[in-house]
C-alpha cells in the first residue's frame, strides 16, 4: 500500500481536506491498471462469452428499487456507541470480538449475542446502544423541489433488468443470452475501515445471464467441464469445518453441489479470470453463502474469494442464482409482460438469471498484492505484462552527446505505434531501472554510446534484469512479440553481459 500510494496507484480521496473513509482515487498508474483489468474482464465476458454491454444511469428512481426489493432489504444491522457515538456494523464487531459470523440473525438474536458476548465499542470501550437497520443506499432527489426520490444505484444489474424486453429482442429471442454492465456502484457502508477493500463508491462489472429454467445449459460447457474448483460448502461452514471440497466443474454439477451448469461454468470462468490477473490458484476458493448471508434475491450464492496478506480472505465476485425474482417483481410493479417464448416456441417462460457480479477495485488490490516482490536489493510489482500500466521505459544513458535526441526519437516512434511508453532521464541509470521496476514496467530500453555508432539499443527484462541488444528498426516488432509472449527474451536479440541491475 505504501508503494502503491507513493508511486501513484491509489490515494485516499479528498486528502487535503482530511479524507473521507470509503473513498479512494486512482492515480495515473492506478487508472491505467484499472482500465486494463476492465479490458480483461471485457475480453472474457463481452468478446469470449458474446454478451451485450449496456450503459445505464447511476441514479435510479425509487420505484425501480422498491420493485427490486432494495428499499426494503438492502439494509445492514447497525449499532452506535453510547459513549462516543461511533457507528458500526454489528456483524463486523461480532466477527472481530467474538470470532463468530452472525449474519442472518434477527435483530433480537443479535441483541442477545452482543450482550452475552460483552461486545463493546472498539474505539473507546463504551457500551453499545440498540441495534437497528440502516439502508445502505445513498438517497437523492431527482429535479428541484425534492419531488421525486432517487438513489445512487447499489448495483448495476437493475439497469439490465429494466431493459429486458429490448435486450431479448436484440438477442432475437435466443436463450441463454447475457448482458453486462460496467460502472460505478454506491453503498453507504457503515464504517469502512479496510482501505480499498470496502469503498462507498466502487466500480462493478456485472453479467446477467438469462436462461430458460427448464434448460440451464451452457452451450460451451465442455470447454470448462474439467476445470478444478475448490469449494467451501455452506454445510461445512455451518458445522465449523474449514475443509474445502475439490471437484471438477462437471462433478460439481453431477453431485448437485452447484445449482446448475451455468453457475458451475461461471465459477470456472471466474477462476480463469483471477488466474489471468496473476493471482495464484492456491489462494482462490469459492465460498457458498449460508442462507442467512444471502441477498434477498438469491437462492444460491457463491463468493469467489482470494487470500490476501493484509485483509485475509477477500470476496472478489459474488455469483448469485437470482431465479426469476427480478423479472417477476418488475413485471408485477410495472405492469409489463416480461415473459418470452421458449426455444421450441411452445411455452411462455419468465427467464431465470445467474449473475456473476464482480467488483474491479478488489481484484486490482489483490493483483497488486500478489505481484509485490521483495528481493534483497529491490522491491517491485511483478505484474503480468498485459496488466503493466507502463509497457516500456526509454532512457538515454547520458544527458549529452546526442543520446537524449536519439532517445526522444525512439520514444516518439514507440508512442506512435501504440506502446504505453515512459521517458525518464532523471538520475543514474540504476535509479531509473529501480523506479521502473517498482511500478512493474516489464521492459526498459536504453540509448547508449553504441546506439550512436551502430543504431541499436539495449532492452532490459524486469524479472531477470538480463539485457539484449536489438536494432532500432526492429525494436517495435520485438517489443510487441515480447509483450505478447511470442518470443523468448534471450532469443529476441543479442544477449549481453552486464553488471548494471
Ligand atoms: P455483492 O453484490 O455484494 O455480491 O458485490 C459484488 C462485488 O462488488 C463484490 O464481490 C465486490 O468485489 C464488490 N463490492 C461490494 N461491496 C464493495 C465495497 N463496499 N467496496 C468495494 N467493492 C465492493
Amino acid at each position: 500500500m505504501e508503494l502503491a500510494k507513493r508511486r501513484g496507484f491509489i490515494w485516499p480521496s479528498f486528502e487535503i481536506y482530511g479524507g473521507v473513509a470509503g473513498f479512494y482515487d486512482f492515480g495515473p498508474l492506478g487508472a491505467l491498471l484499472k482500465n486494463k483489468i476492465i479490458q480483461k474482464w471485457r475480453e472474457f465476458y463481452v468478446v469470449r462469452e458474446g454478451f451485450f454491454e449496456i450503459d445505464s444511469p447511476s441514479i435510479v428512481p425509487e420505484e425501480v428499487l422498491k420493485a427490486s426489493g432494495h428499499v426494503e432489504h438492502f439494509v445492514d444491522a447497525m449499532v452506535e456507541c453510547q459513549k462516543c457515538g461511533a457507528a458500526f456494523r454489528v456483524a463486523d464487531l461480532a466477527r472481530e470480538q467474538a470470532g463468530k459470523d452472525i449474519e442472518g440473525m434477527t435483530k433480537e438474536e443479535m441483541d442477545r449475542f452482543v450482550k452475552g458476548h460483552k461486545v463493546r465499542c472498539p474505539d473507546c470501550g463504551g457500551e453499545l446502544g440498540k441495534i437497528f437497520d440502516f439502508n445502505a443506499m445513498f438517497r437523492t432527489a431527482i429535479g428541484p423541489g425534492s419531488q421525486r426520490v432517487g438513489y445512487l444505484r447499489p448495483e448495476t444489474a437493475q439497469g439490465i433488468f429494466i431493459d429486458f424486453k429490448r435486450l431479448q429482442r436484440h438477442a432475437r429471442g435466443k436463450l441463454p443470452f447475457g448482458v453486462v454492465q460496467i460502472g460505478k456502484g454506491y453503498r453507504n457502508e457503515i464504517s469502512p475501515r479496510q482501505g480499498i477493500i470496502r469503498l462507498r463508491e466502487f466500480t462493478m462489472a456485472e453479467a446477467e445471464v438469462f436462461f430458460d429454467p427448464g434448460d440451464p445449459h451452457h452451450p460451451r460447457f465442455s470447454e470448462l467441464a474439467g476445470e478444478q474448483l475448490r469449494l467451501w460448502l455452506a454445510k461445512d461452514q455451518e458445522e465449523g469445518k474449514e475443509q474445502l471440497t475439490e471437484v471438477t466443474v462437471e462433478q460439481a454439477v453431477k453431485a448437485k453441489l452447484v445449482c446448475n451448469e451455468l453457475m458451475a461454468y461461471y465459477l470456472a470462468l471466474t477462476k480463469r479470470f483471477l488466474l489471468d490477473l496473476g493471482i495464484p490458484n492456491e489462494v482462490i476458493r469459492f465460498r457458498e453463502q449460508t442462507p442467512g448471508q444471502r441477498a434477498h434475491y438469491s437462492s444460491e450464492t457463491w463468493d469467489a474469494e482470494v487470500l490476501t496478506e493484509r485483509f485475509g480472505w477477500v470476496e472478489i465476485a459474488g455469483l448469485a442464482y437470482r431465479t426469476d425474482y427480478d423479472l417477476s417483481r418488475h413485471a408485477q410493479f410495472s405492469g409489463e409482460d416480461l415473459t418470452i417464448f421458449s426455444a421450441d416456441k411452445k411455452r411462455k417462460v419468465l427467464c431465470h438469471v445467474v449473475e456473476p457480479s464482480y467488483g474491479i477495485d478488489r481484484p486490482l488490490y489483490c493483483a497488486l498484492e500478489h505481484a509485490y516482490v521483495q528481493e534483497k536489493k529491490r522491491k517491485y510489482f511483478r505484474l503480468r505484462k498485459e496488466l503493466a500500466p507502463i509497457e516500456v521505459g526509454i532512457f538515454p544513458l547520458l544527458n549529452r552527446v546526442g543520446m537524449p535526441e536519439k532517445a526522444q526519437e525512439v520514444y516518439g516512434n514507440l508512442k506512435l505505434k501504440g506502446f504505453m511508453a515512459e521517458y525518464d532521464d532523471a538520475g543514474s541509470i540504476g535509479r531509473r531501472y529501480a523506479r521502473a521496476d517498482e511500478i512493474g514496467v516489464p521492459y526498459c530500453v536504453t540509448i547508449d554510446h553504441e546506439t550512436l555508432k551502430q543504431n541499436d539499443v539495449t532492452i532490459r527484462h524486469r524479472d531477470t534484469t538480463k539485457q539484449i541488444r536489438v536494432d532500432i528498426e526492429k525494436l517495435p516488432d520485438v517489443l510487441k512479440k515480447l509483450l505478447n509472449d511470442e518470443i523468448e527474451f534471450d532469443k529476441a536479440g543479442k544477449p549481453i553481459e552486464t553488471t548494471s541491475k
